[in-house]
């Protein structure tokens, strides 16, 4: 009989997740880590598999709701799992879930690697981002991704690869949103042999572009609705006059009308209730379904 593993050094027991999402909202993790590689992230699922616990896994938060009762089981921040290796010449670029988007986007353009110049304004991860198919300014991640690594909490001994081909991208859709699994790295195939300095120029007008027409400098997830193409979710909104419509402290932002923003100390139900609100108003004026692009964490039984 194999012994179970004993309680991981690393893990904590509830831990607001608040500071762990750029909205700054939601209750606490029943428990919580962050593992700083790999080797003790494997151990981790291990131990929640052995107990029995739900598992899920988040990188930077940027796009998540998490509720204001919290999350049950176990929830492992990738945020410390940080770390790339690019090759200049072949394009080739390793990534750790955890490294933010900005910072690789950065990394390749100093090296002269096209492709990540719509990434510097994502403030996510790269694990998030591949579950997201995060994407901007006409580029998205299944456009240059190659593989990822990924772990079967159920089979936390024996991670395994899959490639771009077989993760069903669609906009902002993967199949990873609808399996356990976490993504430990992924691979990209990058453009090589640019200039450096133009590289990088593109990738800081890009963020500028979005930081000045976007509400960078208030806690929010960015876009919360999908676009409903050909139309744009923030202009069904705006047409609405519902830029700065306000439940509690949530708002929907006067800047950006597909952006809710947090004024202060907004509950995780308050934004779930102004996204409601601004659904049931579009479809009532306009006849359209908005879905979130959020992700919500603690609204369901045991999720
Ligand atoms: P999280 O929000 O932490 O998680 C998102 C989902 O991925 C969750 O279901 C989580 O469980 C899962 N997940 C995260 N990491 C892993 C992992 N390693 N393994 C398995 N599952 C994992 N998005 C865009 O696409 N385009 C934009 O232009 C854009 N602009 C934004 C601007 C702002 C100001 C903000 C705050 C957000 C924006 N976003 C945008 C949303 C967000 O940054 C992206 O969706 C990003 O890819 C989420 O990455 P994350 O690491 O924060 O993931």
């Amino acid at each position: 009989m194999v012994a179970a593993p004993s309680c991981p050094p690393a893990l904590r027991q509830e831990v607001n997740l608040s500071a762990f999402t750029t909205w700054k909202v939601g209750g606490p993790a029943e428990w919580f880590a962050e593992p700083g590689d790999q080797a003790e992230l494997i151990a981790l699922a291990a131990w929640a598999h052995s107990q029995g616990l739900a598992l899920r896994c988040i990188g930077a938060g940027s796009n998540l709701l998490i509720a204001d009762a919290g999350v049950p089981g176990l929830t492992l921040c990738n945020r410390r799992l940080q770390g790339s290796r690019l090759e200049a010449h072949t394009g080739l670029v390793e990534a750790e879930a955890g490294e933010p988007l900005p910072t690789l986007a950065r990394k390749a353009a100093r090296l002269g690697l096209s492709g990540l110049e719509w990434a510097v304004g994502i403030p996510g991860t790269v694990g998030g981002a591949v579950v997201m198919n995060a994407g901007a300014q006409g580029g998205c991640t299944a456009d240059w991704l190659v593989s990822v690594r990924v772990l079967d909490p159920a089979k936390p001994e024996a991670p395994f690869d899959l490639q771009g081909h077989e993760l069903d991208f669609a906009y902002r859709h993967s199949r990873l949103q609808a399996e356990s699994w976490i993504v430990l790295s992924a691979t990209f195939r990058l453009d090589a042999g640019h200039d450096p300095a133009s590289v990088t120029a593109l990738t800081s007008a890009n963020l500028h572009s979005r930081t000045s027409t976007q509400p960078y400098q208030q806690p929010s997830c960015g876009s919360v609705f999908r676009n409903p193409e050909p139309q744009k979710a923030g202009q069904l909104i705006e047409s609405l006059g519902l830029k700065g419509l306000q439940i509690g402290e949530a708002q929907v932002s006067p800047i950006h009308a597909n952006f809710i923003v947090n004024t202060g100390a907004a509950r995780a139900a308050d934004i779930a209730a102004l996204i409601q609100d601004v659904q049931g108003r579009v479809m009532a004026s306009h006849g359209i379904a908005l879905q979130p692009e959020v992700k919500r964490l603690g609204f369901e039984p045991g999720r």
